[in-house]
Protein backbone atom coordinates (compact mmCIF):
# COMPACT_ATOMS: atom_id res chain seq x y z
CA UNK A 1 0.00 0.00 0.00
CA UNK A 2 1.13 3.65 -1.18
CA UNK A 3 0.19 6.55 0.97
CA UNK A 4 0.44 10.15 -0.42
CA UNK A 5 -0.10 12.62 1.43
CA UNK A 6 -2.08 15.40 -0.85
CA UNK A 7 -2.55 18.07 2.05
CA UNK A 8 -1.14 18.42 5.38
CA UNK A 9 -2.52 21.90 6.11
CA UNK A 10 -5.74 23.17 7.44
CA UNK A 11 -7.97 26.40 7.03
CA UNK A 12 -5.76 27.90 9.22
CA UNK A 13 -2.82 26.77 7.74
CA UNK A 14 -0.25 28.52 5.04
CA UNK A 15 0.38 30.50 3.34
CA UNK A 16 -2.35 32.86 5.21
CA UNK A 17 -3.21 35.88 3.38
CA UNK A 18 -1.75 38.50 4.89
CA UNK A 19 -0.04 36.65 7.39
CA UNK A 20 3.84 37.54 8.22
CA UNK A 21 4.67 34.82 10.47
CA UNK A 22 7.75 32.97 9.81
CA UNK A 23 5.86 30.17 8.26
CA UNK A 24 3.68 31.75 6.31
CA UNK A 25 6.83 33.58 4.54
CA UNK A 26 9.04 30.71 4.45
CA UNK A 27 9.86 29.05 1.09
CA UNK A 28 10.70 25.70 2.56
CA UNK A 29 8.02 23.29 0.97
CA UNK A 30 7.71 21.51 3.93
CA UNK A 31 5.94 24.70 5.55
CA UNK A 32 3.74 24.99 1.97
CA UNK A 33 0.43 23.38 2.97
CA UNK A 34 -2.82 22.44 1.29
CA UNK A 35 -6.01 21.23 2.83
CA UNK A 36 -5.51 18.04 4.74
CA UNK A 37 -6.20 15.09 2.44
CA UNK A 38 -4.63 11.91 1.49
CA UNK A 39 -4.44 8.99 -0.60
CA UNK A 40 -3.87 5.58 -0.56
CA UNK A 41 -2.74 3.29 -3.48
CA UNK A 42 -3.84 -0.21 -2.94
CA UNK A 43 -3.72 -2.77 -5.39
CA UNK A 44 -3.24 0.02 -8.16
CA UNK A 45 -6.61 1.51 -6.79
CA UNK A 46 -6.85 5.00 -5.76
CA UNK A 47 -8.56 5.66 -2.17
CA UNK A 48 -8.74 8.90 -1.10
CA UNK A 49 -9.44 10.48 2.28
CA UNK A 50 -11.45 13.59 2.09
CA UNK A 51 -11.71 16.07 -0.93
CA UNK A 52 -11.57 19.55 0.41
CA UNK A 53 -11.11 23.02 -1.27
CA UNK A 54 -7.68 22.17 -2.56
CA UNK A 55 -9.12 18.67 -4.28
CA UNK A 56 -8.75 19.72 -8.28
CA UNK A 57 -4.80 21.31 -7.51
CA UNK A 58 -3.97 18.22 -5.41
CA UNK A 59 -5.40 15.93 -8.27
CA UNK A 60 -3.46 17.63 -10.40
CA UNK A 61 0.05 18.21 -8.63
CA UNK A 62 -0.17 14.18 -8.02
CA UNK A 63 -0.88 13.30 -11.35
CA UNK A 64 -3.68 11.02 -10.39
CA UNK A 65 -5.49 9.79 -13.14
CA UNK A 66 -8.43 7.57 -11.76
CA UNK A 67 -10.06 7.33 -8.18
CA UNK A 68 -11.45 4.26 -7.16
CA UNK A 69 -13.63 5.77 -3.92
CA UNK A 70 -13.23 8.76 -1.48
CA UNK A 71 -13.76 8.06 2.35
CA UNK A 72 -15.00 11.16 4.17
CA UNK A 73 -14.11 11.83 7.86
CA UNK A 74 -16.48 14.34 8.25
CA UNK A 75 -18.90 17.96 6.22
CA UNK A 76 -16.55 20.53 7.35
CA UNK A 77 -16.05 22.60 4.29
CA UNK A 78 -12.14 21.95 4.60
CA UNK A 79 -12.70 18.41 3.45
CA UNK A 80 -15.79 18.31 1.44
CA UNK A 81 -15.37 21.64 -0.65
CA UNK A 82 -13.93 20.24 -3.76
CA UNK A 83 -16.60 17.21 -4.49
CA UNK A 84 -17.91 19.41 -7.22
CA UNK A 85 -14.54 18.39 -9.42
CA UNK A 86 -15.25 14.59 -8.74
CA UNK A 87 -17.23 15.45 -12.18
CA UNK A 88 -13.50 15.09 -14.08
CA UNK A 89 -13.15 11.41 -12.54
CA UNK A 90 -16.67 10.64 -13.94
CA UNK A 91 -15.71 11.81 -17.44
CA UNK A 92 -12.85 9.94 -17.08
CA UNK A 93 -14.70 6.48 -15.96
CA UNK A 94 -17.89 7.28 -18.00
CA UNK A 95 -19.21 5.99 -14.13
CA UNK A 96 -19.98 7.41 -10.78
CA UNK A 97 -17.58 7.79 -8.25
CA UNK A 98 -18.27 5.76 -4.91
CA UNK A 99 -17.94 8.12 -1.65
CA UNK A 100 -18.49 6.67 1.46
CA UNK A 101 -19.52 9.20 4.89
CA UNK A 102 -21.65 8.95 7.68
CA UNK A 103 -25.33 10.07 7.60
CA UNK A 104 -24.32 13.35 8.94
CA UNK A 105 -21.46 13.95 6.42
CA UNK A 106 -24.16 13.15 3.66
CA UNK A 107 -26.33 15.20 4.27
CA UNK A 108 -23.77 17.98 4.53
CA UNK A 109 -23.29 16.84 0.98
CA UNK A 110 -26.63 17.04 -0.04
CA UNK A 111 -26.96 20.26 1.13
CA UNK A 112 -23.41 21.83 -0.49
CA UNK A 113 -24.00 19.84 -3.32
CA UNK A 114 -28.27 19.67 -4.00
CA UNK A 115 -27.77 20.28 -7.56
CA UNK A 116 -25.86 16.63 -7.74
CA UNK A 117 -28.74 15.25 -6.11
CA UNK A 118 -31.56 16.33 -7.56
CA UNK A 119 -34.41 15.41 -10.18
CA UNK A 120 -33.30 16.59 -13.79
CA UNK A 121 -30.05 16.94 -12.87
CA UNK A 122 -28.10 19.96 -15.44
CA UNK A 123 -25.92 17.85 -17.20
CA UNK A 124 -22.27 17.42 -16.42
CA UNK A 125 -22.71 18.04 -13.15
CA UNK A 126 -20.28 15.74 -10.47
CA UNK A 127 -21.67 11.77 -10.44
CA UNK A 128 -21.20 10.96 -6.45
CA UNK A 129 -22.55 7.55 -5.44
CA UNK A 130 -23.06 8.11 -2.04
CA UNK A 131 -22.60 5.23 0.62
CA UNK A 132 -23.52 5.60 4.09
CA UNK A 133 -21.63 4.13 6.61
CA UNK A 134 -22.03 3.41 9.77
CA UNK A 135 -19.20 2.07 12.68
CA UNK A 136 -19.52 -1.03 11.17
CA UNK A 137 -16.25 -2.54 8.45
CA UNK A 138 -16.91 -1.85 4.98
CA UNK A 139 -14.82 -3.29 1.93
CA UNK A 140 -14.20 -1.97 -1.29
CA UNK A 141 -12.85 -4.46 -3.49
CA UNK A 142 -12.39 -7.07 -1.08
CA UNK A 143 -10.27 -4.39 1.29
CA UNK A 144 -11.38 -4.33 4.80
CA UNK A 145 -12.05 -0.56 5.93
CA UNK A 146 -12.64 -0.19 9.48
CA UNK A 147 -14.65 2.84 11.08
CA UNK A 148 -12.76 4.57 13.92
CA UNK A 149 -15.13 7.04 15.24
CA UNK A 150 -13.92 9.96 17.62
CA UNK A 151 -15.11 13.28 18.57
CA UNK A 152 -14.26 16.84 16.78
CA UNK A 153 -15.48 19.14 19.46
CA UNK A 154 -19.36 18.00 19.45
CA UNK A 155 -19.17 16.56 16.05
CA UNK A 156 -18.37 12.76 15.71
CA UNK A 157 -16.00 12.12 12.92
CA UNK A 158 -14.78 9.32 10.87
CA UNK A 159 -10.82 8.04 11.08
CA UNK A 160 -10.41 5.27 8.95
CA UNK A 161 -8.12 1.98 9.70
CA UNK A 162 -7.06 -0.64 7.47
CA UNK A 163 -4.70 -3.29 7.51
CA UNK A 164 -1.52 -1.87 9.70
CA UNK A 165 -2.65 2.12 8.78
CA UNK A 166 -4.68 4.49 9.89
CA UNK A 167 -5.77 8.28 9.40
CA UNK A 168 -7.38 9.94 12.14
CA UNK A 169 -8.27 14.09 11.26
CA UNK A 170 -9.73 16.87 13.06
CA UNK A 171 -9.98 14.31 16.51
CA UNK A 172 -9.85 16.33 19.69
CA UNK A 173 -10.57 13.10 21.69
CA UNK A 174 -10.86 9.29 20.84
CA UNK A 175 -12.87 7.61 22.87
CA UNK A 176 -11.37 4.16 24.42
CA UNK A 177 -13.52 1.92 22.04
CA UNK A 178 -12.12 3.41 19.09
CA UNK A 179 -8.30 3.28 20.83
CA UNK A 180 -9.31 -0.27 20.98
CA UNK A 181 -9.80 -0.11 16.93
CA UNK A 182 -6.51 1.40 16.40
CA UNK A 183 -4.52 -1.13 18.84
CA UNK A 184 -2.26 -2.95 16.56
CA UNK A 185 -1.73 -0.45 14.06
CA UNK A 186 1.48 0.25 12.46
CA UNK A 187 1.62 3.56 10.70
CA UNK A 188 -0.77 6.10 11.74
CA UNK A 189 -1.54 9.94 10.00
CA UNK A 190 -3.22 11.82 12.83
CA UNK A 191 -3.87 15.55 13.56
CA UNK A 192 -2.04 17.80 15.19
CA UNK A 193 -3.15 21.40 14.71
CA UNK A 194 -0.27 23.72 17.03
CA UNK A 195 1.52 23.45 20.44
CA UNK A 196 -1.59 25.76 21.75
CA UNK A 197 -4.76 24.43 23.38
CA UNK A 198 -7.25 24.45 20.84
CA UNK A 199 -11.27 23.69 21.33
CA UNK A 200 -11.95 20.67 18.40
CA UNK A 201 -8.46 19.63 17.41
CA UNK A 202 -5.40 17.73 19.35
CA UNK A 203 -2.73 20.25 20.00
CA UNK A 204 0.80 18.85 19.04
CA UNK A 205 1.57 17.49 23.16
CA UNK A 206 -1.87 15.76 22.82
CA UNK A 207 -1.28 14.27 19.46
CA UNK A 208 2.34 13.06 20.90
CA UNK A 209 0.41 10.97 23.99
CA UNK A 210 -1.98 9.20 21.28
CA UNK A 211 1.14 8.06 19.33
CA UNK A 212 2.83 7.15 22.44
CA UNK A 213 -0.31 5.12 23.68
CA UNK A 214 -0.94 2.88 20.38
CA UNK A 215 3.57 2.43 20.07
CA UNK A 216 3.76 3.01 16.19
CA UNK A 217 6.19 2.09 14.28
CA UNK A 218 5.40 5.55 12.50
CA UNK A 219 3.05 8.51 12.54
CA UNK A 220 2.72 11.63 10.49
CA UNK A 221 1.38 14.69 11.64
CA UNK A 222 -1.09 16.24 9.95
CA UNK A 223 -3.88 19.32 9.46
CA UNK A 224 -1.39 21.80 11.28
CA UNK A 225 -1.87 25.27 11.08
CA UNK A 226 0.93 27.82 10.76
CA UNK A 227 0.50 28.51 14.32
CA UNK A 228 2.89 25.08 14.55
CA UNK A 229 6.20 26.81 13.80
CA UNK A 230 8.54 25.65 11.02
CA UNK A 231 8.22 22.69 9.54
CA UNK A 232 12.50 22.78 10.16
CA UNK A 233 12.56 23.47 13.73
CA UNK A 234 9.37 21.16 15.01
CA UNK A 235 11.06 18.16 13.55
CA UNK A 236 13.84 18.75 15.71
CA UNK A 237 11.39 18.11 18.61
CA UNK A 238 10.02 15.14 18.14
CA UNK A 239 10.21 11.70 19.09
CA UNK A 240 12.70 9.46 16.84
CA UNK A 241 8.80 7.73 15.24
CA UNK A 242 7.44 11.06 14.18
CA UNK A 243 7.70 13.42 11.89
CA UNK A 244 5.47 15.78 10.30
CA UNK A 245 3.41 15.40 7.11
CA UNK A 246 4.30 17.64 4.05
CA UNK A 247 2.50 18.17 0.95
CA UNK A 248 3.70 15.36 -1.25
CA UNK A 249 4.98 12.65 1.37
CA UNK A 250 4.85 8.94 0.01
CA UNK A 251 5.46 6.01 1.61
CA UNK A 252 5.36 2.36 0.85
CA UNK A 253 3.87 0.73 4.12
ZN1 LIG B 1 -13.33 19.98 10.90
ZN1 LIG C 1 -10.43 20.15 9.15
Amino acid sequence: MKLTILGSGTSQGVPVIACECAVCRSTDRHDKRLRCSAMLEIGGKNILIDAGPDFRWQMLRAGVKDLRAVLLTHGHKDHIGGLDDIRAFNWVKQAAVDVYADVRTKEAVYQDYAYAFCENKYPGVPDIHLQVVDDRAFHIDGVEFIPIPVMHYKLPVLGYRTGNFAYVTDANFIPEKSMNRLAGVEYLVINALRKEEHLSHFTLSQALEVIDRLHVKHAWLTHIGHQMGLAAEVSGELPPNVSLAYDGLQVEI
